[in-house]
């Protein structure tokens, strides 16, 4: 290739893409950071956008800012439309086809419906920035539709579904729980707990199958405490506007089913012409690159990557993202110094989950749990080093303490347009 410079490509500005174009900030390189989004999503908190706890602003992050100080670096937001891995080449909708010596695919994994009938029209998904302010303002729409008629209380307008029983799901229902019969209860008094029902469906028969029997014991009655009711072994077979079906033939009134289960890799992935893992996701080698093809990197929730200590794929978390990006980062810059690199090893920092304000759980590597406010710190630590800068700490935090002293939740706003 006639340039100067190796150009890398990063598809994808989530925990991964970011990873990667932080670690070649100083890599002689010319660095190419391509999203559909102007911004990174910070998904562990969206369900704080949904529930009026947190601003977007404090969970979406301009991607130019970010990379703002990187002098190798270009942000161009864009939908990538097709990878031709023998060409070598990326094709967008609004851009022209750009040639890579190395490339970053980071392009996430998208939520999956599983064919469940009217979920894709009716269902509130919880993956990105918009569904989470889609189901905020919803759920405000709701509320004050029934404030005006109150027999819409009677056909399940207030009635939350939420299915999944994985940290999603359980932490949606908690903090819409906790929306509900805190700040709800005091805006609209005339409506009591009971017209207003947040109902979990697992279709397994336990929630948090990837915790210890003590944690999802502490959070079944965590949730009891906000008063979710739980249905475990429970598989919804349709949706619709005002009903969810579950198979067992029960109709459940209500006009809100949030989606918190199931996730397959990017769609894309499916069009590149190689073998693909459980949940569409591409196998990678030690080193993260796609088997064949030694300077494309896979890495992320769309990467299956198997953790050397445990031979077990390791989860879909943002750690395991950001690690592997940087990772991802690190190796291409070595390669082009001409240095040696090392294979991926991922550092676990345990698995956490909150259920709700000053109940959470942590479970350590080692086999060590946490519960309640120590969990809820651990968690607040994790995922504070998470967000991409000290202003988005800071904000989440101010955010949190705010809401912690107050109980309040000031995003619980509609800015739609007039
Ligand atoms: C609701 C929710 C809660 C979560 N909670 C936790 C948690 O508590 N702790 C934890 O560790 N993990 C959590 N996770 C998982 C974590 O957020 C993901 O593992 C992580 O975001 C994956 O990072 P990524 O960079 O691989 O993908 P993503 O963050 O999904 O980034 C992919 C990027 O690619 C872009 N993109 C996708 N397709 C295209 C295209 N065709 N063209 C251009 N751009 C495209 C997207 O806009 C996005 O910016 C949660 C996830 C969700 C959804």
């Amino acid at each position: 290739m006639n340039r100067s410079h190796p150009r890398v490509l990063v598809l994808g500005g989530g925990f991964a893409g970011v990873g990667a174009a932080h670690k070649l900030e100083h890599a002689d390189a010319e660095v190419v950071l391509v999203d559909r989004h102007d911004y990174h999503t910070f998904q562990p908190l969206l369900y704080q956008v949904a529930t009026g706890l947190l601003e977007t602003t404090a969970v979406g992050h301009s991607l130019r800012d970010l990379v703002e100080r990187h002098d190798n670096a270009a942000v161009h937001q864009a939908t990538v439309t097709a990878v031709d891995l023998d060409a070598r080449e990326v094709h967008f909708d609004v851009l022209e086809p750009i040639t890579y010596d190395y490339l970053v695919f980071g392009l996430g994994a998208q939520v999956t419906f599983f064919g469940t009938k009217g979920a894709a029209e009716h269902a509130f998904p919880m993956y990105t920035l918009p569904h989470a302010v889609h189901l905020k303002d919803h759920l405000l729409e709701r509320w004050e539709a029934a404030d005006h008629d109150p027999t819409l209380i009677e056909d399940g307008a207030l009635n939350v579904v939420v299915v999944g029983g994985g940290p999603t799901g359980v932490e949606t229902a908690g903090a819409v729980a906790e929306l509900y019969r805190g700040d709800f209860t005091k805006d609209f008094p005339t409506i009591t707990p009971e017209q207003a029902r947040v109902i979990l469906v697992e279709a397994g028969p336990e929630l948090f199958s990837m915790f210890k029997p003590k944690l999802r014991e502490y959070a079944a009655n965590a949730l009891a405490e906000r008063t979710v009711e739980v249905k475990t072994g429970a598989l919804v077979a349709s949706v619709s506007p005002t009903r969810v079906t579950l198979k067992s033939g029960e109709e459940l009134q209500a006009h809100t089913l949030v989606w918190g289960a199931g996730l397959q890799g990017n769609e894309l992935v499916k069009d590149l012409g190689i073998e693909l893992q459980r949940g569409d996701r591409i196998g990678v080698g030690a080193d993260l690159t796609l088997p064949g093809h030694p300077d494309v990197f896979v890495v992320g929730d769309v990467a299956a990557i198997t953790d050397t200590e445990t031979q077990q794929v390791l989860p879909q978390l943002g750690s395991v993202a950001l690690q592997s990006g940087e990772h991802a980062g690190e190796t291409i810059a070595r390669r082009i110094a001409g240095k040696k690199t090392k294979p991926f090893a991922y550092h676990d920092k345990g698995t956490m989950a909150m259920i709700g304000r000053g109940a959470a759980v942590v479970q350590m590597l080692g086999g060590r749990t946490m519960t309640g406010k120590k969990a809820q710190a651990a968690w607040g630590s994790v995922h504070l080093a998470l967000l991409p800068t000290n202003e988005d700490r800071a904000k989440a935090v101010v955010d949190w303490a705010g809401s912690a002293f107050t109980h309040q939740r000031s995003g619980r706003i509609t800015v739609g347009s007039e």
